[in-house]
């Protein structure tokens, strides 16, 4: 073991271990640092309450002097709760969040100080956006870029600073954020399912999306990924060879979680509460030291923010308890990685989870309205779904047969699947009233009970209907779930417009009843989204071909999966549904793509570090040693007793084989890096970086990798896989 892996290792026994049982109710201090509704009431007058409450439910502004009285109570509670500043909470298009700090504290022209924070500051501020990705929006020239408060997630205390939720968008009025798209997709759902849900009940007038996700991560010994700076520059380790054991035994997964990592969660979960994150769910993932966390869902937009604030604050108490989480989809090769599943479903202000399959015959007519149009709408624009969950990181996930495949399907189960065939018999135009009380008890009245018990889950697919709920399971660890949010909920808004248009017209022309028109329209698209249904395994090579013939997208790679981005037919469903100009469009394609390039950059430059500083001179050290050793035996018993010798005497040649075989291929790297750096347009340098630069990563490894099994512990300058994953 070097020196510097020994004082990783022994900075990080300074753990504090709290055992002491969490005192207090959960539910007592939930959301106690938050100015939700039960703050409100008590804080803000009865018109600052109600204009509050109508920009949440229906979207209205909220005027100057109102929101004067809203900032006021505000500051009053914040500092009541021991905050001293504000900020404007953000998601810039570099996937995280971004916020600056300014006091409350004030001086007045006389000298005197105040704390103040009024409408302006809640409302509106102008951060320095010269700083974020714009995709070309902004030129520096005019770098301005404004926040806006929005109402609909509360603002928190985190720490001692008011936290304002905000959109991020540029002076011209163009989206520079991940919020403003997605507020923008839930209210075309809105308007959408609300329409299509009056059919069945004219008391809906609110439709939302609900999201529950569940986020994987692991907790790697602090002081440990310090001491590698592949894991610190890049969030996963680039080389190192697989620990003697790994996931095989599966005894992580249902073992019990560690001592450390528990102390860990329960601080967690206690600010989580605090921050009104309704976190439920823990528990050991399937790697060593691999966990994962899950919330009760919430509406799309709050669940997305307190998805992102969970990110931030489990790196602050991870470093209290000397850990790094990595959230990092690949942290290390050889076991599994981590992914973020969004669980998805549309809910009515009257209660109603529209993707419930409900106990009546009419509720059922509901469930499949909603369900066969997310199918449908899955079908039509399943390349741009996996779009939504395209990244470097997620790249190594995505059809590495352990995450679903980078082809997007959808799995309803074998009972839901015979549900469909029937209903695709059904005959065309009017119903008799026999074939109408057939299909009520025969197709959808069978659907409640047989769902009880479909735990048949298929966990090759990357879209999987889960008894009351869609599952997307290809997003990343990583990934901030507004992406995939906005991209789900635009395209099945966008389907059912259409489906209404449909059925209305059906109604009109054909003079049909209203169950009819919709079974007629259904069975349509039963029949013309057949494609994207596949209830088989998603790893196999079969499906590879099946989906090839069933002209499904099977994009591998983050360059190939964003051109979509910009297809005619994207840039139509955007504009037309109200979530994004073309302008907007443009610049997040030009966002991502830069993001990806410099991804694979950083990645290639650590690759060159670690090779040239780390790997051959701990290499060459070890050779020099058996060198010495070789020769010392032939002065000891002369060249003709040289077989002795033969143990160490390959080894030097082994060795001497994969440091020349290392530099060729990291010089080749570098030489490609060049190449692709000189390129001008960013779609040829992300390909460049993709096509070019990439493939030589995994012969590097493989080199650095049997270097580590040939030289001596003592000499190796990395602190090993078994050393990062099974610290306890
Ligand atoms: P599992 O067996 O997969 O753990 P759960 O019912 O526990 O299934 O749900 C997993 C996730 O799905 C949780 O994060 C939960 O909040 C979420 N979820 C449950 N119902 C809904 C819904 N109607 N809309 C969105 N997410 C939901
Ligand atoms: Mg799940």
């Amino acid at each position: 073991m070097s020196k510097q892996r020994f004082d990783a290792i022994s900075q990080s026994s300074g753990r504090d271990r709290i055992t002491v049982a969490e005192k207090g109710r959960r539910s007592e201090l939930f959301a106690i640092n938050v100015f939700n509704g039960e703050r409100m009431l008590q804080y803000l007058t009865k018109d600052a309450l109600e204009s509050v409450k109508g920009a949440i439910f229906s979207g209205s502004k909220i005027d100057r002097k109102i929101a004067d009285q809203v900032a006021e109570a505000m500051k009053a509670w914040a500092i009541s709760i021991g905050a001293t500043h504000y900020t404007h909470w953000f998601q810039p298009l570099t996937g995280s969040t971004a916020e600056k700090h300014d006091a409350f504290f004030d001086l007045l022209p006389d000298g005197k100080a105040l704390e103040k924070f009024g409408g302006g500051q809640l409302v509106q501020q102008e951060p320095d956006a010269s700083s974020f990705p714009s995709g070309g929006i902004r030129n520096t020239f005019e770098a301005r870029g404004y926040t806006a408060w929005d109402p609909t997630s509360p603002a928190f205390v985190y720490d001692t600073t008011l936290c304002i939720p905000t959109i991020f968008v540029s002076y011209t009025g163009e989206a520079l954020d991940n919020k403003a798209p997605l507020l923008r997709a839930l209210h075309a759902m809105d308007e959408a399912a609300t329409g299509v849900a009056k059919y069945f009940d004219k008391n809906v007038s609110k439709v939302s999306a609900t999201l529950g996700w569940e986020q994987e991560y692991f907790l790697v010994d602090k002081a440990l990924a310090h001491s590698r700076q592949d894991v610190l520059m890049t969030g996963r380790t680039l080389i190192g060879h697989s620990a003697a054991k790994g996931q095989q035994l599966d005894d992580h997964y249902f073992g019990v979680i560690p001592q450390r990592a528990i102390s860990f969660m329960k601080d967690l979960e206690k600010e989580c509460t605090q921050l009104g994150i309704p976190v439920k769910t823990r528990h050991n993932e399937v790697a060593p030291n691999q966990f994962e966390l899950a919330p009760v869902f919430e509406e799309a937009n709050l669940a997305v923010d307190h998805n992102l604030l969970l990110m931030d604050v489990m790196e602050k108490i991870a470093d209290k308890h000397h850990f790094k989480v990595l959230f990092h989809e690949k942290p290390f090769a050889g076991i599994n990685g981590s992914g973020k599943h969004n669980n998805w479903s549309l809910s009515t202000d009257t209660g109603v989870n529209l993707l419930s399959p409900g106990s009546t015959p009419m509720k059922n007519l509901q469930f499949l309205t909603f369900f066969v149009n997310t199918i449908k709408a899955v079908d039509s624009y399943e390349e741009l779904l996996r779009y939504s969950i395209a990244s470097a990181s997620n790249d190594h996930r995505l059809g590495a047969n352990e995450a679903p495949p980078a082809i997007l399907s959808i799995f309803i189960g074998k009972q839901l699947s015979d549900v469909l065939d029937e209903l695709e018999g059904v005959s065309q135009g009017k119903l008799s009233p026999e074939e109408k009380t057939e299909l009520k008890l025969n197709v959808v009245g069978k659907i409640p009970e047989i769902l009880l018990d479909n735990t048949d889950r298929n966990r090759t697919s990357p879209f999987a209907f889960t008894g009351n709920k869609f599952e997307m399971r290809g997003v990343g660890s990583k990934t901030n779930c507004a992406k995939p949010m906005t991209v789900l909920n635009t395209i099945v808004a966008k389907q059912l417009l259409a489906f209404k248009k449909e059925v209305d017209a059906l109604i009109d022309t054909k003079n049909l009843k209203k169950d009819e028109a919709v079974f007629n329209i259904l069975r349509e698209y039963i029949k013309t989204s057949k494609r994207i249904r596949f209830d088989g395994d998603g790893y196999s090579a079969e499906w590879q071909k099946e989906a090839k013939r069933r002209k499904l997208s099977n994009n591998r790679t983050t360059p190939e999966a964003l051109q979509v981005l910009t297809s005619k037919k994207s840039l139509e469903l955007f504009k037309s549904m109200g979530v994004m100009s073309e302008t907007e469009v443009r610049a997040r394609l030009e966002v991502e793509l830069k993001a990806y390039i410099l991804h694979i950059q950083i990645e290639g430059r650590v690759f060159n570090d670690l090779v040239y500083s780390q790997v051959i001179p701990s290499a060459i050290g070890y050779q020099n040693k058996l060198i010495k050793n070789v020769l010392g035996m032939k002065e000891i018993y002369g060249a003709a007793h040289m077989p002795f010798s033969n143990g160490p005497l390959s080894i030097i040649e082994q060795i001497a084989e994969h440091i020349a075989a290392l530099k060729k291929k990291t010089d080749a790297m570098t030489d490609a890096r060049k190449k692709a750096n000189k390129l001008m347009d960013t779609h040829k340098k992300a390909f460049a970086y993709c096509e070019n630069v990439k493939p030589y990563f995994d012969e590097i490894r493989m080199h650095c990798d049997k270097l580590e099994q040939l030289v001596d512990n003592q000499s190796w300058p990395l602190t090993k896989y078994r050393e990062l994953l099974f610290v306890k």
